[in-house]
Order: C-alpha cells, then structure tokens, then sequence
C-alpha cells in the first residue's frame, strides 16, 4: 500500500507537548465511486483545531475518535476520480470545507442546510483530514476552485471564508444597512468585504488597532476600538452613528456578543457565529438573535465566485506541514495575524 506523510494526532495534549506526529500513513484510495482523490496543495489552520487537539472540547465529543488527521480548509488537485463522477475530471482543482459529508436524505439536507445534518461526518475529525497529502471526499461535498487561485488563497475560504459569507448573508444585508462587525480577526476581514460587497455600511469594532486598520482599508466606513466598559463605548457609538441597523459577532466573549445586542436599534437583527454563553435580550424590543454555521456545498461555490470576480482580500500566511505544532502555539499566543495555511 501506498504511503504518506501526515500529522496525526493520537492523544489530545497541551500544544507544548507537540501532540501532532509526523506520520507515514496509508495513502487514502477511493472506495466509492462518486469519490474523487486529491493531491492536497494547502490546508488551513482553524483555531478550533487548537481546541480538539488540546482537548478542551472533550465535553461536546470533539474529537470523536483518535488518532485524528486535524485540518478542515482543504484545497488540491484531482488526481483521480470514480466511475461515476460527473462534476470533476482529472486535473482540477478543488476544495472541501468542515463538511466532509452528509446524509443527503434527511430534512436538512433536502432543504439545502446539509451543515446541520445530523449524520454528518467532519472533516478533520478521522484520518481524513487536510494536515496531510491526500484525501478523497464524494464529488457533491468538494466545490471546484478556478486554476489560477493560489492555494494560500483558496483554503482559508473553505472554513474563515464560508462562515464569514454565511453570517453576512443572515444579517439580510441591503445597501446601506448599518452593520456592526465585532471581531475583526481571520473571519471578519473577509465579512467586512462581503458586506462591503452588498453595499452595506459597516462600522468595525476590535480591540487591535492593527485589526481597525485593516478594516478600514477594506472598506469599514468607520472604526472604533471595542471597550469593556460598555455604558462608555454605547454612547461613544451613539454619538458617532446612532444605533446599529444589525450587528454580526466573531469575538468569542460574552461581553461582546452583549454590547453588540445593545448596540442594535429595536427592532433590529444580530448574528452570531461564535460560541458563549446564552446571551439575555429584553423581547419587547423586538430584535432577533440569529446563529449561524458554516454554510453548505451551494453556499461555498457563492464564495469562490465572488471572491474571483470581486477581488477579495485574504490575509494569510504559509508553513510547511512538519510545523504544525509550532504554528498552533504560536496561534494559542495570538502571533499569527493571518491565517497560517500549511503546504506539504
Ligand atoms: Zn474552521
Ligand atoms: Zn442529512
């Protein structure tokens, strides 16, 4: 049997440790014949893959199963395909994002959010993960990618990119909509854009001055340092904007998620795509709490196409794959700015 290189994950442990092994594993053939093999050029690194290797989702069954491939923003070239494939020949490229597959039976499925389908399988969380150099995945769950996108470029849109497009499309953004982005990390730099996309108005919010720079220059019409002290940076924003038309949170804390429900006119509509605590709201003001995942296999090909025709931004930066231990430190100690993406 073929072999190759990945950095498995046997047993969750601190970062420090370096729990990911560099690994000679069988190469991953194709079983089925709606499947196709890809020869992976790039594969993203998620901060949630810091949180299942480290172990700190074990409560929500995360990782499901060890040893693991970590790594969920996959992008690479078929090199081989089933019988029965339609959608890719020899050659392409593609990419696949956190869904590696579902159901495709079930309510969910039928309606378009295969996200939420109850008997999905994750990619990252068995053997079939992106820390590697191939993988094979059904032909309806990998989205094509055009030949002359990088792969640096590419790969962060399968995670960052999807769950940035999808809290902006639940905002139900229209031109000049007033809306907040809080947190403008790996995901909110492309959400500005999105939006910037639909003509909205955004006003970004982040504790980084370098982070408001950024927004800025891709097009926030306004920036603003967040602040704990809430009554404070309410009526500095009341000041400056009035209130917000819709905010969408990326910030994982509880304190920002609820300034950002605060800082939304009655009425008003506030996404949240991060996790915490149960955020309180007062109903009488009639505002509407959204959550959003990810997005689905239609959803993704939305983003490659307009990522290709709007010229979107996308701040990363590349390693080899032997160095992911180091690169998900440096990730816990918050110095990466960009989204790292490894190349085997
Ligand atoms: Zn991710
Ligand atoms: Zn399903």
């Amino acid at each position: 049997m073929e072999k190759m290189r990945a950095m498995i994950l046997s047993e969750c442990a601190a970062i420090e440790t370096k729990p990911l092994k560099l690994s000679e594993i069988d190469k991953h053939e194709i079983q089925r014949p709606n499947e196709v093999l890809l020869k992976i050029e790039a594969c993203g690194v998620c901060h949630s893959q810091l949180h299942g290797i480290e172990g700190d989702w074990k409560d929500i069954g995360i990782p499901p199963t060890l040893p693991t491939v970590p790594g969920h923003e996959v992008v690479g070239k078929v090199v081989q395909v089933g019988d029965k494939v339609t959608k890719f020949k020899i050659g392409d490229r593609a990419g696949i994002t956190p869904l590696l597959e579902a159901c495709k039976e079930c309510q969910y499925c039928k309606e378009g959010k295969e996200y939420l389908c109850e008997s999905s399988t994750i990619t990252g969380e068995s053997l079939k993960g992106g820390y590697t150099e191939y993988i094979t995945v059904t032909e309806d769950f990998a989205t094509k990618i055009p030949d002359d996108m990088k792969p640096e470029y590419a790969a962060p849109l399968f995670c960052a990119g999807i769950t940035a497009y999808k809290a902006v499309k639940a905002v139900e953004p229209k031109s000049h909509k007033k809306i907040g982005i809080f947190g403008i990390g790996v995901v909110g730099h492309m959400a500005v854009q999105f939006a910037k996309v639909e003509n909205c108005d955004v006003i970004a919010f982040s504790r980084t001055q370098s982070h408001l720079d950024v927004a800025k220059r891709l097009g926030a019409i306004d920036t603003m340092t967040f602040s704990e002290n809430q009554e404070d940076f309410l009526s500095k924003l009341k000041e400056k904007h009035g209130m917000l038309d819709a905010a969408i949170v990326f910030a994982p804390a509880d304190i920002v998620t609820d300034t950002a429900i605060k800082a939304v006119k009655k009425g008003g509509l506030i996404v949240i795509a991060t996790v915490g605590e149960n955020p309180s709201f007062m109903a009488f003001e009639e505002k509407t709490i959204r959550g959003t995942l990810i997005g689905s296999t239609k959803d993704m090909e939305e983003v490659i196409k307009i990522c290709s025709e709007k010229d979107i931004e996308v701040i990363s930066q590349t390693f080899p794959l032997e160095s992911a231990n180091e690169v998900l430190k440096k990730l816990k100690d918050s110095e990466i700015e960009a989204r790292a993406v490894l190349i085997p």
